[in-house]
């Protein structure tokens, strides 16, 4: 990471929980912000990397920038890119980082109406595919957060969220009930980025790579 480029790379971060895992797997790759991204209300951050610089957005939209090219690379929740649809970018790292699993979860004790049923989610793309991959049906309602209220308020049945330590829901007087997917934090990088840039990228996923494999034997 040390060969200068006059060719500026652009990472775009998920803000939040994503971004506390991910500076210390950048800084171990050699990557570090010259200011305290927590302390900051920027959104752009040079980086000890000459021509490496860092975006900092809300998790939705890191495949966004990623897919249009404004940013070259990104660091995304896996949840975010089944939800996006991620053909149109690549995906070459796993960063085993913000571990945790999507869920459908209901009231504790209750039990599904017949028929048709009501599920409120932000996943809305993730929901419609696993509920007919199960042949049932059922009524989408978007949410943008918060879903745990929406059965409690009897709004509807079930949600589909993401579940960690189980907390938020069983505080909510929910339970996890069916297992979607295993959901961790991935590398992503856009393709033409990819061709256009492929020196320093490769070299970025190698040292990022190498720093997971490193966190992993610890
Ligand atoms: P928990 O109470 O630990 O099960 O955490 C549940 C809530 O935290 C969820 O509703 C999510 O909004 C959020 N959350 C937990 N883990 C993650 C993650 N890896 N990425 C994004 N959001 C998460």
């Amino acid at each position: 990471m040390t060969k200068v480029s006059t060719e500026t790379l652009t990472i775009a971060l998920t803000k939040g929980r994503i971004l506390k895992e991910t500076l210390p797997l950048l800084a171990a790759a050699g990557i570090e912000p010259l200011e305290d991204i927590g302390k900051s209300r920027k959104l752009i951050f040079p980086t000890t990397v000459a021509g490496v610089q860092l975006l900092v957005q809300r998790g939705v939209d890191v495949p966004t920038y990623v897919k249009f090219g404004a940013a070259d690379m990104g660091i995304s929740g896996k949840d975010m890119l089944m939800e996006d649809g991620a053909d149109s970018l690549y995906e070459p790292l796993d960063l085993e980082i913000a571990g945790c699993q999507l869920m459908t979860a209901a009231v504790v004790g209750s039990t599904r109406p017949p028929g048709r049923f009501k599920v409120a989610t932000k996943y809305v793309n993730v929901a419609k595919q696993y509920y007919a991959a199960q042949g049932r049906q059922v009524d989408i309602i978007k949410l943008y957060g918060g879903m745990e209220l929406a059965p409690i308020m009897n709004m509807a049945d079930e949600i589909v969220d993401i579940v960690d330590t189980g907390n938020t829901l069983k505080a909510n007087g929910l339970e996890p009930r069916e297992f979607i997917a295993d959901i961790s934090s991935r590398l992503i990088v856009n393709k033409a980025s990819m061709k256009m840039k492929h020196a320093k990228i490769q070299q970025v996923i190698d040292a990022i790579g190498k720093a997971v494999e490193a966190k992993r034997k610890a």
